[in-house]
């Protein structure tokens, strides 16, 4: 049997971190003043990609990681190399999410936040399932774009579920809203209407549990958009490809 043999380039991933930081720290700049001002965490998005490149973003000083297939999480957080390696890793879990999938949830070592949580049922899987002293970080996906194929909810849902999580769930710690918007969106139109959304229905929940703009995160924004995404006041990017390079789906299915 024969193997075709790939060529591989190897992302210099130090270089591509330090020019992803250097992006966002100069969009925080550009903000109009009415943005809450927050410094924008940086979630490398790490699906595909195996640990001896997540070892080296860890190295590079980065410790928030995105990974949204649930098996491929469990798999990696649990492994011994990664417990010696990266110990001080916060995993993000940024997959669709299902009620049926909060038991699996639950085998995450490290798990810092689950950004899709997309309705009340799902809530309640695993506000039961928490054990831990600290109440688990979540955002709640919202669907801006409407689109058949992306999870998350409308934003009128988006207020029930809050008040629900606020007032059901005491092992949940409702951290923000996160999209993923329409792929595809030329920035050079504009505003991404998307995250003009995503930003309106912050301002909702705000009024309504009486917080702070400040306290609640905006998760949007990836590889392409990060610095337009961090201009409409996004303060956490999702960015895979541009720090890891191109996937390779042979291996995985795409969600
Ligand atoms: C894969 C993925 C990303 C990262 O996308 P890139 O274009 O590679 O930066 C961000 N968010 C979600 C939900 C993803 O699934």
């Amino acid at each position: 049997m024969k193997y075709k043999i790939m060529p591989q380039v190897l992302p210099d991933i130090a270089a591509n971190l330090a020019g992803i930081r250097t992006g966002i720290d100069s969009a925080v700049q550009k903000r109009p003043q009415a943005i809450p001002t927050v410094q924008p965490i940086l979630v490398a998005v790490s699906k595909t990609k195996p640990l001896s490149l997540i070892k080296q973003a860890y190295d590079a000083g980065q410790r928030h990681f995105g990974e949204n297939y649930l098996k491929e999480l469990v798999v990696k957080s649990n492994s011994p190399d990664m417990a010696e390696l990266c110990p001080d890793v916060k995993w993000h879990y940024i997959g669709t999410f299902q009620k049926k999938m909060a038991s699996v949830l639950m085998r995450v070592s490290n798990l810092h936040m689950l950004e899709t949580l997309n309705g009340a049922k799902e809530a309640d899987a695993v506000n039961s399932r928490w054990k831990s002293t600290e109440p688990l970080q979540v955002l709640v996906q919202v669907n801006t774009s409407g689109e058949e194929s992306k999870s998350g909810v409308t934003t009128s849902e988006c207020i029930e579920l809050v008040r629900h999580i606020h007032k059901n769930c005491s092992n949940l710690k409702l951290s923000g809203l996160m999209t993923i918007g329409s792929f595809g969106y030329d920035c050079t139109q504009g505003p991404n209407p998307d995250f003009t959304m995503l930003s309106e229905c912050r301002k909702t929940v705000c009024k309504e549990l009486g917080i702070e703009e400040k306290d609640l995160q905006l998760s949007m924004g990836m590889s392409h958009d990060y610095t337009h995404a961090i201009e409409m006041g996004s303060t956490m990017v999702r960015v895979g490809t541009a720090i890891f390079g191109a996937r390779d789906y042979n291996k995985t299915e795409e969600q």
